[in-house]
């Protein structure tokens, strides 16, 4: 199929906020990008998977997007070993719906299906696993990647070991990830779950004091509450279920509802933000519920609502996501009440203890210790005043922010959260480029 060059202003990131024009290219085939003829190209180019990051980090105003999502199909996949090797738009989901049926499962996944493989690599995703699975960089073989010169570059921990490490968590500036091989892992696709209310966060710390027993573990914290209810929350631990159950009906579950358009602008505000962290910290009656579930909404409960960033309004909104190291740890008290007393509540606020095992990208952004994700309507200059501060309390702790979660990083903030960036930039392609990067690094 011919690759055509198209004008568009539909291509945006999860979160909404920026709007900008693209011109697009949509790939098809990894044997077949030689006619992109990228070498004469003059503008800066992007890869553009499924648009789940929240910033712009996969937008690149003005200028040229990739489409690789339309680049979709498997390579091989050895049904003995695990190793699978497949395109760069191949998504989670296809993967588990091929794996699944001959018992394999991912070995690290984000909490959403929908997103590339070459996506999840350009970010390097953790997973409810990383204490004790790292990130997804640390279970990928090999890639092969696209420079912008035409060159087509073998890249693994013994070849071009440099250039591996500089794209995986190296947002899509190092070139065009054509195909990549990972090794699944031998696992059921049933969890048995484990759900504690916990009622402060000195609980939350005890719970994860326990990590080490249980393959994943994830909290939702009710940021609104204050006082002694201050961050309180339902802490969910699991493994995957011993035993050979099979899966009771779809391998992957589609979505059960869809937002159909943009939700008006008022419909999230403080009240209603209130009554839903105080319903969701409430539904559940029982101190502890144990149950075997599918994987599917244990790992991907937001997958169920399609389009649900449309709740948030014409306005968009931001997710704030930091990490800082365990010995800081009292700082996650002082940002819960900083967002309490700002009145600017988190729709959804998600924690969770990180492992030390490194991960294999110079600008990988997990690193052990605590991190924290939030989601803020967008409430333009008031929101911002809040990032400030919840910005300042980040980088006094030692910690960084996640650029795939990011909009509003200033440069001098991005520097010191990755010193690495000068190592990286020996290994960035000269036309490569984003708006992200354009932001925090400047043109180069
Ligand atoms: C509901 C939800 C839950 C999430 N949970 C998590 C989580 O638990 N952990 C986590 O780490 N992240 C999480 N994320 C973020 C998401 O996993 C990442 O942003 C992911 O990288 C998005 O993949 P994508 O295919 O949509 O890529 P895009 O968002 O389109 O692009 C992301 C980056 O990858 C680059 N890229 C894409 N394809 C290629 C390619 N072929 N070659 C080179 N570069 C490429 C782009 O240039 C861009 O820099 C979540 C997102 C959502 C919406």
């Amino acid at each position: 199929m011919p690759i055509k060059r198209v004008l568009s202003d539909k291509y945006v990131s999860w979160g909404r906020f920026f709007r900008y024009s693209h011109e697009v290219e949509k790939l098809h085939w990894y044997t077949e990008l030689e006619e992109l003829n990228l070498h004469e190209e003059n503008k800066p180019m992007l890869a553009y998977g499924l648009g789940r990051s929240y910033g712009d980090s996969c937008l690149n105003k003005d200028a040229m997007l990739l489409d690789v999502s339309g680049m979709n199909n498997f390579i091989s996949f050895e049904r003995n070993t695990g190793v699978m090797r497949c395109e760069a738009g191949v998504t989670l989901a296809q993967i588990l719906e091929l794996a699944i049926p001959f018992g394999w499962f991912l070995p690290v996944t984000p909490g959403t299906k929908f997103v590339t493989i070459g996506g999840a690599i350009a970010n390097d995703v953790h997973g409810k696993n990383h204490h004790l699975a790292g990130t997804i960089g640390n279970h990928i073989h090999c890639f092969e990647l696209l420079l912008s010169s035409g060159k087509r570059v073998l890249c693994s921990p013994t070849e071009n070991e440099a250039l591996f490490r500089a794209t995986i968590g190296g947002l899509g500036l190092t070139g065009l990830i054509t195909w990549a091989e990972m090794r699944l892992k031998k696992a059921s696709p049933l969890i048995t779950m484990e759900s504690i209310k916990f009622g402060n966060l000195d609980e939350f710390f005890k719970l994860a004091e326990e990590d080490q027993n249980y393959e994943y573990t994830v909290a939702w914290v009710d940021c609104v509450s204050s006082g002694k209810d201050l961050g309180r929350g339902i802490y969910m631990r699991g493994n995957h279920k011993n035993g050979g159950d099979v899966l009771k009906g779809s391998i992957v579950k589609k979505p059960i509802i869809a937002v159909p358009f943009s939700a008006p602008n008022h419909l999230l505000n403080n009240f209603t933000i209130k009554l839903f962290n105080l319903a969701y910290y409430e539904k559940q009656r029982q101190k502890t519920v144990v149950k075997d579930v599918h994987y599917d909404p244990f790992f991907y409960p937001l997958d169920l609502v399609d389009k649900w960033n449309l709740i948030y309004g014409s306005r968009g909104f931001f997710q704030y996501q930091f990490v800082i190291p365990l010995a800081k740890a009292h700082v996650v008290a002082k940002v819960f009440e900083l967002i309490a007393s700002s009145k600017m509540a988190s729709f959804l606020a998600v924690l969770k203890k990180f492992g030390n095992i490194e991960s294999p990208g110079m600008l990988s952004f997990p690193k052990e210790g605590i991190t924290l994700a939030l989601d803020f309507v967008n409430r333009g200059e008031a929101t911002l005043q809040l990032f400030k501060k919840l910005d300042e309390l980040v980088l006094t702790a030692d910690g960084r922010l996640y650029p795939a979660k990011d909009a509003h990083m200033s440069g001098d903030h991005f520097k010191a959260f990755y010193p690495q960036i000068d190592e990286f930039l020996k290994y960035k392609d000269p036309k490569f480029s984003s708006s992200f990067f354009r932001r925090v690094v400047g043109n180069g």
